[in-house]
């Protein structure tokens, strides 16, 4: 979490917590905890009503048991099985309680959500550039604005560009977050090449000395074969002004849009060549699981989670808190 230091002194926590978040335990984790609340409750309730006081016997009925509960957060079957194998493995035959059994479950989680790094990719020398993409209404257009406004709070000068030219909507939404913010944005014509929204912006991040360019693109599927061009095409202009841009780009997943939409996003991921994962919608949701079959599946970091709609509600993704956050009354 580096990177957010490199500039100056990381925004007093006192300032950047939401009306949800909790007082104590740091202003990022308890937003992370606010936005997993629904999760966790369902969780915690689900997973505590198979203990009576006098704990149980973890035996195969209590385990496949569990197995279904955990199944109901979207963290999907094989996930599912590895938690339900790793407490069969060191409780079975032993009377427990829920609190043990869920320390188990918690611990598992965060070994399995062990990623590299989840810290952005910065250039050595000149503007990084950020390419997001993504399906239709993933929240590509609102991660940017959240992640801008984070990176901009960190110190860095920050520059946008409204790459989806197809709705006029977006442009102007991204518009709304740029002056929110206090930072350029750099905008074509309707139905403007988004590859040259995209050449001008890193233009003007070179120009003004931005250190960073966050692209946003309009929502497309991998089958857009034409879209998928347009995407490679915006790469191009991109890396003929900046040798190594883009440096990062980040595919944009809606947490609620279920397994399927996102065993689906496999293929478009490797298609874009996308670095990192954002994934968005994660509070309101009770299927923060979600994150470990994306872990599972993606060959890619999650970067970024989004916990709600406002400018400060996005969060470095972090194992060991998402696990906490999760499962942790
Ligand atoms: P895009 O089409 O991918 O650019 O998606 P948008 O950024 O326009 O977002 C689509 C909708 O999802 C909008 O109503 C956003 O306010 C909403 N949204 C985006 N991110 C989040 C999030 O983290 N939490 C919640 N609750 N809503 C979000
Ligand atoms: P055509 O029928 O072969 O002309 O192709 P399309 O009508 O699908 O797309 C022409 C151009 O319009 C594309 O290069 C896009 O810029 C834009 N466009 C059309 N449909 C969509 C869409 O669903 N999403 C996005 N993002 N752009 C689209
Ligand atoms: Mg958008």
């Amino acid at each position: 979490m580096a990177f957010w230091r490199t500039k100056k002194a990381p925004p007093d926590d006192s300032v950047s917590s939401t009306e949800a978040a909790p007082k104590s335990g740091g202003g990022l984790f308890s937003k992370m905890r606010a936005g997993l609340q629904k999760t966790r409750r369902t969780l915690n309730t689900d997973i505590r009503d198979l203990f009576k006081s006098e704990g149980r016997l973890v035996d195969d009925t209590l385990l496949n048991e569990l197995f279904a509960k955990l199944i109901r957060t979207d963290m999907g079957i094989g996930p599912a099985e590895t938690i339900r194998d790793d407490v069969a493995t060191r409780l079975r035959g032993r009377v427990v309680h829920f609190e043990e059994v869920v320390q188990t479950i918690t611990e598992q989680t965060r070994t399995m959500l062990q990623q590299e790094s989840t810290e952005l990719r910065l250039a050595d020398t000149g503007p990084t550039v950020i390419l997001v993409v993504g399906v239709n209404g993933s929240g590509k257009t609102t991660s940017i604005g959240k992640l801008a406004n984070h990176l901009h709070q960190a110190g860095h000068k920050v520059v946008l560009g409204a790459g989806d030219t197809f709705r006029a909507a977006a442009v102007e939404q991204l518009t709304v977050w740029a002056g929110r913010i206090g930072c350029d944005i750099v905008t074509g014509k309707p139905e403007a090449d988004p590859a040259s929204v995209a050449f001008q912006c890193v233009e003007q991040a070179i120009a003004t000395g931005a250190d960073i360019a966050i692209i946003d693109t309009a929502g497309r599927l991998q089958t857009q074969t034409n879209l998928m061009q347009q995407l490679e095409k915006i790469r191009r202009v991109v890396e003929k002004k900046i040798e190594g841009a883009p440096h990062e780009v980040l595919l944009v997943l809606d947490a609620t849009a279920g397994q399927n939409a996102i065993s689906q996003a496999r293929g478009f991921s490797e298609a874009a060549g996308c670095t990192g994962i954002v994934l968005a919608k994660l509070d309101g949701s009770a299927k923060g699981g979600v994150v470990l079959p994306i872990r599972e599946q993606f060959q890619l970091p999650v970067k970024f989670v989004g916990l709600g709609e406002g400018v400060e509600d996005i969060a470095p993704f972090d194992p060991a808190s998402f696990a906490n956050a999760l499962f942790s009354e």
